[in-house]
């Protein structure tokens, strides 16, 4: 496997402070902030620190250390934003787009986190 990284992404950026997000939660390995372009009331990006292009090269090459935290941070922003069904929320999907059959538009590895009323069905036909 073979994965080339570009530095200069936006979320790259926004990791290095040189673009401003609405954080939602900060932990040791991984950043989630509100979507600038929300696609539903709730819509967070969670984002680990780390420099991996897509999830297949976050779940090969991380550290089990930063796959832990980022999954728990996900866990944690579903409780923060009040979306969570093991707290009483209403429910939520995640989603993960990848290379060009998945129109992945910023190739830092990135889980989508969308709720706060009835998605709809999982993809247009
Ligand atoms: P994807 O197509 O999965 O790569 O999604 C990229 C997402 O990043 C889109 O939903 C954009 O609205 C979002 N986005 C792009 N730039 C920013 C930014 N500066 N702050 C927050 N979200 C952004």
């Amino acid at each position: 496997m073979s994965y080339v990284y570009d530095p200069d992404n936006i979320f790259a950026r926004i990791l290095r402070g040189e673009i401003p997000n609405k954080t939602v939660l900060e932990t040791a390995h991984t950043l989630a902030f509100h979507d600038i372009r929300p696609h539903a009331p709730v819509h967070v990006l969670v984002v680990p620190k780390g420099a991996y292009v897509n999830f297949d090269h976050f779940a090969a090459e991380a550290p089990a250390e930063e796959i832990a935290d980022f999954h728990r941070a996900c866990a944690e922003v579903c409780r923060i934003v009040g979306i969570g069904p093991g707290d009483g929320g209403q429910g939520y999907r995640t989603i993960s787009n990848a290379g060009a059959h998945g129109l992945q538009e910023v190739p830092h590895y990135h889980l989508h986190i969308l709720g706060g009323r009835v998605l709809g069905p999982l993809l247009a036909r």
